[in-house]
């Protein structure tokens, strides 16, 4: 089946193809993740050259088709995250969440409920959120996509919904004081970080606003997020790789474009 199609997508990978041509994986709306061979992209003048570029999101006009290859006819309405193609930081950021949602998704399993979390995430770390915040609200949402769904919101034992809580991966969730000696391998989190990952999990990411935390915290919370990643979605990507070394060699760069950074309470 074949079927000519108008849709909106954000352009997930870009590979080239032979000489002038690309394979481009675009994560659509209404069809979900598809993958596009585009004809002459790698030309001067195609009027596509643009519209696959990464980072990039576009109403698309294409050859829809439910087996092999999809094709792209025509875009408008083209919108270029600008920072990302520009800052190697937020390029870092905005490419794991793409490939993120890549391995979430699975070929052609409409999901406009991820779609819109990935568009309104692309939109905020372009408009000059916390990319650091935004990932880890990204990481914690993401989730139930990849069939783990630990439970956040109290007491994995009793339903307790007042703290303190520490998280425990036997369990798949938090646990209350009461029931600590439950797991004698329980995370140890700081209040902090759990107060964090608890209100991550159900913010909305267009309404995100200025969420402030201090570095500490946040290597606290991602260290969290990753212990819940490694332990439960087992996947290890390059690009999140790259983040850990560009926090590194990069923290100092980072003081230098932040130099408020420490001066706020979280
Ligand atoms: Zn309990």
């Amino acid at each position: 089946m074949s079927q000519i199609e108008e849709f909106e997508g954000i352009v997930l990978s870009v590979k080239k193809h032979r000489e002038q041509d690309h394979l481009v994986k675009i994560f659509t709306d209404r069809f979900g993740k598809l993958m596009f061979f585009t004809r002459g992209t790698g030309k001067r003048n195609n009027k596509l050259k643009t519209a696959i570029l990464p980072f990039t999101k576009a109403t698309y006009i294409g050859d829809v088709r439910t087996t092999g290859l999809c094709f792209l006819n025509d875009a408008k309405d083209q919108q270029q995250y600008q920072s990302m193609q520009t800052d190697i930081f937020l390029n870092a950021y905005a490419t794991y969440l793409l490939n993120l949602t890549d391995v979430a998704l699975e070929d052609r399993q409409p999901n406009p409920a991820l779609y819109h979390k990935l568009a309104a995430s692309l939109q905020e770390i372009d408009e000059g959120s916390d990319p650091e915040i935004i990932m880890n609200i990204f990481e914690i949402q993401l989730l139930p996509y990849f069939g783990v769904a630990p439970e956040l919101r109290g007491c994995r034992v009793c339903g307790n919904t007042e703290g303190p809580f520490d998280y425990s991966q036997t369990y798949g969730g938090l646990l209350c004081q009461k029931h600590w000696h439950m797991d004698e391998h329980r995370y140890h989190a700081t209040q902090r970080s759990i107060y964090f990952i608890r209100l991550f999990s159900r913010v909305s990411l267009d309404q995100i606003g200025s969420i402030s935390v201090k570095e500490e915290t946040k290597k606290e919370i991602q260290s969290l997020v990753d212990h819940i990643y490694d332990d439960s979605v087992g996947i290890k990507l390059k690009s999140k790789g790259f983040i850990k070394k560009m926090d590194k060699w990069g923290s100092v760069l980072k003081d230098a474009r932040n130099p408020e950074k420490n001066d706020r309470k979280d």
